[in-house]
């Protein structure tokens, strides 16, 4: 099933204007949540982040939080599969085009699940990835569906055979193109601090709080390329990939070139807030 504007529908009821601002502008944000055992993963941190993005491009909807809640629940409770993603989309709607916002569109939201499995290999090996310049805008803490610049650079990372790239601002790593990255230097985590110019990630949240929990200084300090390429860790976060090791940086491996030990701690401490009872 999808949710169509509020309403659960078959594919073939889902009718998307021409005009709709969405297509024009990329004028929407979006939210992924992930689906572990049937259920929703820290599905209130997800609506916190999409609510926050809303109100950041002026886009009001015509349902409360509590109504979203409910609407997100019922369609997982239609997948019908163990593991996967909630894709929820809302654009502004249909309007005639023009740069100015339209004073009466009513927004138009698409949600839909999919499956999706565990990177299991990866997840135990790591990936590659390269560095390369942040080109995206100054305001990156909102989910926008605007994501060419992300695309283009997730595609460049591809063709030199890489699963990610890390992006590089005025020397500064800020984050990569879906997911956040965190080095670990002397035992301490270190990540871009929340702002403008990353995406306040769900996952980044959860390993904060691991952190936390397990006694492992973190610092949202930020850190320089040059810090990147001397980390003894590098991993990268995000809602599919979850902890993800990166072993390789523009053809270089991070430290030994293995997942290193604080990384599969908090591999280790994500998949038990999932699977409580696997990793008993
Ligand atoms: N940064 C960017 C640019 C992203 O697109 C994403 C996820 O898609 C993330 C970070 C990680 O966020 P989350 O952990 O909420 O999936």
């Amino acid at each position: 099933m999808f949710l169509w504007n509020g309403r659960l529908v078959q594919e073939d009821e889902i009718q998307v204007s021409y005009l709709d601002r969405g297509y024009y502008f990329g004028d929407g944000i979006y939210e992924v949540f992930r689906i572990y055992d049937g259920k929703l993963f820290e599905k209130q941190a997800h609506l916190n982040r999409l609510f926050q993005s809303l109100r950041e491009v002026r886009i009001t909807l015509p349902w409360s939080e509590a109504e979203l809640s409910a609407m997100v629940d019922s369609l997982a409770e239609t997948f019908g599969k163990k593991d996967g993603i909630l894709y929820l989309q809302i654009t502004r709607g249909a309007a005639k085009r023009s740069h100015l916002l339209p004073e009466s569109a009513e927004p138009s939201m698409l949600g839909y699940c999919e499956e999706v499995v565990r990177p299991v290999e990866q997840l135990k090996k790591g990936i590659n990835t390269i560095t390369l310049d942040d080109e995206r805008w100054h305001k990156c803490h909102i989910k926008s569906l605007n994501l060419l610049a992300n695309t283009l650079a997730r595609q460049e990372a591809a063709d030199a055979g890489a699963e990610e790239a890390i992006l590089v601002r005025d020397g500064r790593v800020t984050e990569c193109t879906a997911s956040n990255v965190m080095i670990v230097k002397k035992g301490v985590i270190i990540t871009h601090p929340n702002g403008p110019l990353i995406l306040d990630g769900i996952t980044k949240q959860v390993v904060e709080r691991l952190a936390k929990l397990s006694g492992i200084p973190y610092r949202n300090a930020g850190f320089t390329l040059e810090e990147l390429m001397d980390a003894d860790e590098v991993f990268v976060t995000s809602t599919t990939k979850e902890v993800m090791p990166v072993t390789m940086i523009n053809g270089i491996k991070v430290g030994s070139g293995i997942p290193g030990v604080i990384t599969q701690l908090l591999q280790h401490g994500f998949e038990q807030k999932f699977k409580p009872a696997a990793a008993a």
